[in-house]
């Protein structure tokens, strides 16, 4: 499906990782292209930009690291935000619920909702060993009942038995008590399609919705159908509230815009993809495989991680040894500030930090978020290369000043120093302790 895009993304990146030196128009040019090749492969036009500009933003201020060249950092940054827009993590389909879990299929028709249906009862029950149970509600088409029925057959899945004249939420309904009273783990309720979007269709899935309480609506698009399915995508969110996507197709070949936008637009997880007519062509979507693939830089983006790891080690090291010395500055507390971002947050820190009880509990009050971080991030920004090395130089007006260049207030700052000054406290202390013999760490 991204071969188009494939070739084109992997000629200018690797242009751009064969030069020495980039200059900012050199980039700007690049990310033309990118933003050409995106758009050719059907790419929503606004997540296209957005891409565009998150990778400028970052392409513009970042730290050139040993043994990397500004070309493949460009390559790993175009990497990451690909990943990022493609959803991050992959998000298989969740059981967390009491059992029988109902998972409501929704789309429209011929999108592939009774095959993936089946594709997932079947995975369900071969990898995740949860007993299963799938019925179709599709009361308007008969041969829809039976084509799961025949499915179900087929990968030995079980299905409800069909008793014509019932409403699809009796189906649902009954489908639900047989699960109880069968000992099902999970119930697959495979709802009617349209061939167009309209009320009766999205008023009977709410109905349903309501009388099942699904743990999961899974909405079933076709990549096929490029934008199209986007807007699908949508509308069905809209109305019903969906959990997650399973976009069938994907073996097809298609230009992947659809695969491409999809989370972005919708800010719902691609789930599961479907690859074929068999009921075990089915994947989960990976976005760093993903992104891996489209790319095919996956070892540009190695090289810099290692790159990047090596050096992070390494002022990991320094700033250890400063602290040690009992010389924990304030370009050290960024340093950690950074670290904290990464690692998603103080809870992340303090449990590498065993003993900094108090300082713990003052930072608990604190409301630690991650717009904290970046303003004390800036808060450091703001000072002067002396200012950071000896905070004692810091009086009423230069907090101010550092006030009005980091957007905060001399509170902020005030808090900050004293953040500061307690752990570089500390970690004196524990320098000390550590060079009487007993260890940085002992008795805690
Ligand atoms: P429904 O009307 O939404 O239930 O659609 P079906 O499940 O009946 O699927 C319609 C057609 O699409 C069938 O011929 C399926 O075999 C085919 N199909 C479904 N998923 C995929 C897929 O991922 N790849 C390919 N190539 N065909 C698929």
């Amino acid at each position: 499906m991204f071969d188009a895009l494939q070739d084109r993304l992997g000629g200018i990146l690797d242009r751009l990782t064969r030069r020495g030196a980039l200059t900012e128009a050199d980039v700007s040019e690049a990310m033309r292209e990118v933003r050409r090749a995106l758009l050719e492969a059907d790419v929503a036009l606004e997540v296209a930009r957005t891409f565009i500009d998150n990778v400028k933003a970052r392409a513009v201020g970042f730290d050139v690291v040993k043994s990397v060249t500004p070309g493949q950092m460009v390559v790993k940054i175009v990497h990451d935000e690909l990943v990022k827009m493609l959803g991050s993590e992959a998000q298989g389909i969740s059981l967390a619920a009491s059992a029988p879990v109902p998972i409501l299929m929704v789309g429209l028709q011929g999108s592939g909702k009774t095959t993936s249906t089946a594709k997932i009862g079947r995975r369900l029950q071969t990898r995740e060993k949860r007993n299963v149970l799938m019925a179709s509600l599709d009361t308007r088409r008969p041969a829809a009942m039976e084509q799961l029925a025949t499915l179900g057959k087929q990968t030995e899945v079980a299905t409800l038995p069909i008793v014509p004249g019932q409403s699809a939420v009796q189906i649902a309904k009954r489908a639900m008590e047989a699960g109880r009273l069968g000992g099902y783990d999970v119930v697959l309720l495979d709802t009617a399609g349209r061939t167009t979007l309209d009320e009766a269709l999205m008023a009977e899935v709410v109905e349903v919705r309501q009388a099942t309480n699904p743990h999961e609506v899974l909405l079933v698009v076709d990549a096929l159908t490029g934008q199209d399915a986007v807007q699908t995508a949508r509308a069905f969110d809209g109305a019903l509230g969906v959990t997650g996507i399973v976009l069938t197709r994907l073996d097809g070949d298609g230009r992947g815009g659809a695969a491409l936008s999809m989370r972005a637009v919708t800010g719902k997880p691609i789930k599961l993809v479907g690859v074929g007519e068999k009921w075990d062509a089915v994947d989960e979507f990976d976005p760093q495989r993903v992104a891996n693939r489209i790319l095919g830089m996956g070892d540009v983006v190695a090289l810099v991680e290692k790159a990047a790891a090596e050096i992070d080690a390494e002022q990991a090291m320094k700033a250890a040894e400063r602290m040690r010395k009992g010389q924990f500055d304030l370009n050290d507390l960024k340093g950690q500030l950074v670290q904290m971002q990464k690692m998603g947050g103080m809870s992340g820190l303090m449990s590498l930090m065993p003993g900094v009880q108090n300082i713990k509990k003052q930072l608990a009050g604190a409301n630690l978020d991650e717009g904290m971080f970046k303003r004390q991030a800036a808060i450091i920004d703001s000072m002067t290369k002396e200012e950071r090395r000896n905070p004692d130089v810091l009086k009423a007006s230069r907090k101010k000043r550092i006030a009005a260049g980091s957007g905060t207030k001399v509170e902020e700052i005030n808090k900050l120093l004293k953040m500061h000054r307690q752990m570089a406290d500390m970690m004196k202390m524990m320098g000390k302790a550590g060079k009487s013999g007993r260890g940085p760490l002992a008795g805690l």
